[in-house]
C-alpha cells in the first residue's frame, strides 16, 4: 500500500507542460500564455472625450455658471470613428461624442447635461478644468508596454487587452487532449436502458464532462469489452490524439481485470494500493513513443471521479501550464459524527452550507447521503468531499473537517 501522496508525487513527476502553439486569441480562451505580450500600441490610442458633449478651451468658459451662462459657436460635429484631424479655434466649441477624437487645442469637454444641446451655438453653464472628461493618449497602456506576463491564463478580460492592442495570435500552451476508455463487459451506451446485469457507462460521460469542465479537451471512446486484444488495439490507436488517457475498471484483484493485465509491463505503467477510500486501486505511468500519460482508474464511478479530483486533474493543469490546485480546501464543521476507515485517507461526499455572521463565513459538512463507492446518487448531491487523513480515526459532530470543493464554493473570508 502507497500513500495518496506518494502517488501523486510519481504522477506530477512525470508529466510535463505542453509544448506552445500559436492560436487565434478566441480559441485560446482558458490557455496559459507561453510568451510576454508587448504592446505595439497605446491605449488609448489617440486623445478622445469622456462624455457626449463639447470640446472647448476651459479658459474660455472660466466665467461660466448657473447665472451667468456662455455662449458658444459651435464650428464643427465630431462623432467616434472620425479620423480627420481637427482643430479647434480659441472662443469656439465643437460638438462631440464619447471615444471620438479631441480637436488639436481644445483641451476640456463640456458634458452635454450642461449646455442647451445647441447645434450652431451652445449655451454652457457651468465651468471645466483643463483636461476634464479628456482621455489621454497612452494614460491606461503605453507602446512598449509588456500587457501581460507569460504564464497568464486567458479568460474574457485578459482576451479583452490583448484584442485592445492589436493582437490576432497567441503562443498558448494548448488545452491537453484527454482520451477517455471505459472498460468493461457489463457497459453499455448512454441513452439505453440497462437490461440485467448490464450498466450504462456513466464513467465515460462523467469523466469526459470532467475533463471538459477542467478546461481540457475531451476524446471519448465507447464502452471496451474485458479482452485484452481489444482493449490493447484500442489504446494504441488513441494514443495518437491524445496528451494523456483516462481508463476506468479492471484494475482490482478480478478475474477479468484486463487494464491491469495488458499494461502491467508496459512503459512506466505501475498498478499499487493507495491508502485512500474510495479509489484504492490505481495504476499510472507513461507509455509509447510520446510517453503519454496514462490514468487507470478504478470502476467505482464515485472512485472514479475522487481518483480524478485528486490524481489526474492536477497532473492534467500542470500539462496546460497551469498550477497543480487552483482552489483552496474548505474549512468546515461536522455537522454530525460520521465512520471513518482504519488507516486510509477517506474522500466523503458532503454538502457543504455557509451561514454568515459578524464572524464571518462558517461552512457545516453533512455528509450527502450513502457512501458506496458505486453510489451515484449522493455523488450527485455532493458539493465537496470532506479528507479525512489516514490516521483520524473517528469524526464527530462539531470537528473542523477540511473539504475540497467540487465545483464553486463560496470562499470563507
Ligand atoms: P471494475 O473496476 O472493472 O472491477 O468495476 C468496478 C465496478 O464499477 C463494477 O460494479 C462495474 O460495473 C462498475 N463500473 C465499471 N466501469 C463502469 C463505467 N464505465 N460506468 C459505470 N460503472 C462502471
Ligand atoms: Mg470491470
Amino acid at each position: 500500500m502507497i500513500t495518496v501522496q506518494e502517488h501523486l508525487s510519481r504522477i506530477v513527476e512525470s508529466v510535463q507542460r505542453l509544448p506552445p502553439i500559436g492560436l487565434d486569441l478566441l480559441d485560446a480562451q482558458g490557455c496559459v500564455l507561453a510568451q510576454d505580450v508587448t504592446s505595439e500600441v497605446s491605449l488609448p490610442g489617440f486623445r478622445n472625450s469622456a462624455m457626449d458633449g463639447y470640446a472647448v478651451h476651459a479658459a474660455d468658459l472660466a466665467a461660466a455658471g448657473d447665472a451667468a451662462p456662455v455662449v458658444l459657436p459651435v464650428a464643427g460635429d465630431i462623432a467616434a470613428g472620425n479620423t480627420q484631424t481637427l482643430s479647434l479655434a480659441p472662443g469656439q466649441s465643437m460638438r462631440i461624442m464619447t471615444g471620438a477624437p479631441m480637436p488639436d487645442g481644445a483641451d476640456a469637454v463640456v458634458p452635454v447635461e450642461r449646455t442647451d444641446g445647441g447645434l450652431t451655438r451652445v449655451v454652457v453653464s457651468a465651468s471645466v478644468s483643463v483636461g476634464q472628461h479628456v482621455r489621454e493618449a497612452g494614460e491606461d497602456v503605453q507602446a512598449g508596454d509588456v500587457v501581460m506576463s507569460q504564464g497568464t491564463r486567458l479568460g474574457p478580460r485578459q482576451i479583452a487587452l490583448l484584442a485592445a492592442v492589436g493582437t490576432g495570435e497567441v503562443r498558448v500552451t494548448p488545452r491537453p487532449r484527454v482520451v477517455v476508455i471505459s472498460t468493461g463487459d457489463e457497459l453499455i451506451e448512454p441513452g439505453t436502458r440497462p437490461g440485467f446485469g448490464q450498466v450504462v457507462d456513466s464513467n465515460g460521460l462523467m469523466l469526459t464532462a470532467a475533463v471538459r469542465a477542467l478546461g481540457c479537451i475531451p476524446f471519448r471512446v465507447g464502452c471496451v469489452r474485458d479482452d485484452a486484444q481489444t482493449f490493447l488495439s484500442t489504446i494504441e490507436s488513441q494514443l495518437r490524439r491524445a496528451d494523456a488517457v483516462i481508463t476506468t475498471g479492471g484494475v482490482s484483484m478480478g478475474a477479468y481485470d484486463t487494464v491491469k493485465e495488458v499494461l502491467s509491463a508496459v512503459g512506466t505503467m505501475r498498478f499499487d494500493k493507495v491508502a485512500m477510500q474510495p479509489g484504492m486501486p490505481q495504476g499510472f505511468g507513461v507509455i509509447g513513443e510520446g510517453e503519454i500519460p496514462v490514468f487507470t482508474l478504478p470502476g467505482n464511478p464515485v472512485s472514479a471521479l475522487v481518483s480524478f479530483e485528486v490524481f489526474v486533474a492536477p497532473a492534467l493543469r500542470l500539462m496546460a501550464g497551469r498550477p497543480q490546485r487552483e482552489t483552496s480546501m474548505v474549512s468546515a464543521v461536522a455537522a454530525h459524527d460520521w465512520a471513518v476507515p482504519a488507516g486510509k485517507v477517506q474522500y466523503a461526499r458532503v454538502v457543504l452550507s455557509h451561514e454568515s455572521s459578524h464572524e464571518g463565513l462558517r461552512h457545516t459538512a453533512a455528509i450527502a447521503g450513502f457512501q458506496g463507492s458505486h453510489a451515484l446518487g449522493s455523488l450527485a448531491v455532493a458539493n465537496a468531499l470532506a479528507v479525512i487523513p489516514a490516521e483520524v480515526t473517528s469524526v464527530r459532530a462539531g470537528d473542523q473537517v477540511s473539504c475540497h470543493p467540487l465545483g464553486p464554493i463560496l470562499e470563507a473570508s
